[in-house]
């Protein structure tokens, strides 16, 4: 019978790759907790609706890649394709407005996409994200740009680069959407299928269409920061002014625009070397009207969402190995493994990574196993220790047995001893 084997464009996160993430995860959790961000868990599944109306029904991920099914009562839910959505949902529903204006929040967990997987392109995808709501001031728009950038700069990546842009607020932007139309419809022969449509439906996404042919077009397109009004333009120029103070900087790409409808005012997104074409690593905006649109109080907002998995792609390539604890391993002769319980247990107990081979072979195959785990020291038990109290420490550092150097120890002065020595 052929093995079940894992869905395509989902994939296990093995050892090897966990550690990697484990390591990742707690430095970003420490730059969440020292901007204050407090952490949401939302589940991953929701009415299907939240995503229509909040990401856009015309958007390329409502529009072809949710996965979405009837539930057994037929109504019709969805494996949540991004983060922000079921966090506004949750800040209505619980009101969480109405008792403090001010949130700031995180999340961390797998987002479902129906792409075509790729490098750094899955179905299943972790995003560690964070929103800010309740202020409309640049001020909120610098600090989660500098969270997003203190979050990578926290794991120790420095080769990346922040662009910028402004998508415009309901002032601006349909007089811009007008010009834009005009301006691509003059080309209209030149675009792909794809971007003929969003012409009628959404023709700011052709800006960022990575067809060859578009690409031409839309360098050449008007640019919204030159048909923004005031007050739009005002908030850009204070948030890059609030970036250059921070010696952040950012590159104004007026190309960009997001893959979600609910964005205005400021955009950006964080491209590193080294992911070839999937080299977004973060992106997010102000979505100062969604909250409304909800069915919430108004409530100004900005948030950014980080792709983990690319993060580690680079990670793994630019980072050096995480560091494991020591391995001790309790190796007994056989017949004495009761005897190696109480020790495993104090070990742990004082805080020790401690494993011993739970098949309990002869000492020969448990100093083997010890040996393929990588195990920095081995305390052995045999009927000399027992009967004296004692326990023989063997450094494994060396690599070959006979450079080992080993010695005993009272067992009262043991944790003691693999302190010190560790510390050495
Ligand atoms: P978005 O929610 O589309 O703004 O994406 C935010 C970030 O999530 C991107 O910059 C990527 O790093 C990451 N991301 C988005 N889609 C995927 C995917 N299918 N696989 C892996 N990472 C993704």
């Amino acid at each position: 019978m052929d093995p079940i084997r894992v869905i395509r464009g989902m994939r296990d996160l093995l050892p090897e790759q966990t550690r990697w993430w484990r390591w990742m995860e707690q430095r970003l959790d420490g730059v969440m907790d020292r901007y204050g961000y407090a952490e949401i868990r939302t589940p991953v599944l929701e009415h299907t609706g939240l995503f229509a109306r909040s990401i856009g029904q015309e958007t390329d991920i409502v529009a072809k890649e949710m996965y979405t099914f009837a539930d057994r009562d037929g109504s019709s839910l969805s494996l949540r394709p991004e983060g922000t959505a079921a966090v506004v949902r949750s800040f209505i529903e619980n009101n969480l407005g109405k008792k403090e204006p001010l949130h700031r929040l995180f999340y961390r967990g797998p987002m479902f996409r129906h792409e075509r997987p790729q490098k750094g392109r899955y179905r299943q995808f972790y995003q560690l994200g964070a929103e800010l709501f309740g202020s409309a001031h640049p001020s909120a728009d610098v600090e989660i740009i500098e969270v997003a950038v203190g979050c990578l700069q926290a794991i120790g990546l420095t080769d990346f680069s922040l662009e910028l842009n402004t998508q415009g607020c309901p002032v601006c932007r349909p007089g811009y959407r007008e010009q834009l139309t005009a301006y691509l419809r003059e080309h209209e022969r030149q675009l792909c299928t794809d971007c003929r449509r969003r012409l009628a439906s959404n023709p700011l996404r052709v800006l960022d269409c990575k067809q060859a042919a578009c690409t031409a077009v839309a360098e050449a397109a008007p640019h919204l920061l030159d048909h923004a009004c005031d007050d739009c333009r005002q908030q850009f120029d204070q948030v890059r002014a609030g970036l250059e103070k921070l010696g952040i900087g950012g590159r104004l790409n007026h190309r960009m625009v997001r893959g979600l409808d609910y964005y205005n005012r400021t955009t950006f997104e964080l491209l590193a070397a080294g992911l070839g074409a999937q080299n977004a690593v973060a992106g997010g905006g102000r979505y100062d009207g969604l909250v409304e649109s909800m069915g919430g109080i108004p409530t100004p907002a900005v948030g950014f969402a980080a792709g983990l998995d690319r993060i580690v792609l680079l990670l793994e390539q630019q980072v050096a190995e995480p560091e494991r604890p020591p391995l001790l391993f309790i190796a007994a002769q056989p017949g004495y493994w009761l005897e190696t319980l109480p020790l495993l247990q104090q070990l742990r107990q004082a805080g020790f990574t401690a494993v011993n081979d739970v098949r309990q072979g002869s000492f020969k195959s448990q100093l083997k196993r010890a040996d393929r785990l990588g195990a920095r020291l081995v305390l052995l038990l045999g009927q000399d220790e027992i009967e004296q109290g004692t326990v023989t420490i063997k450094d494994m550092q060396a690599p070959s047995d006979s450079e080992r150097k080993q010695w005993q120890v009272e067992r009262g002065g043991l944790l003691q001893e693999i302190g010190g020595f560790l510390e050495r």
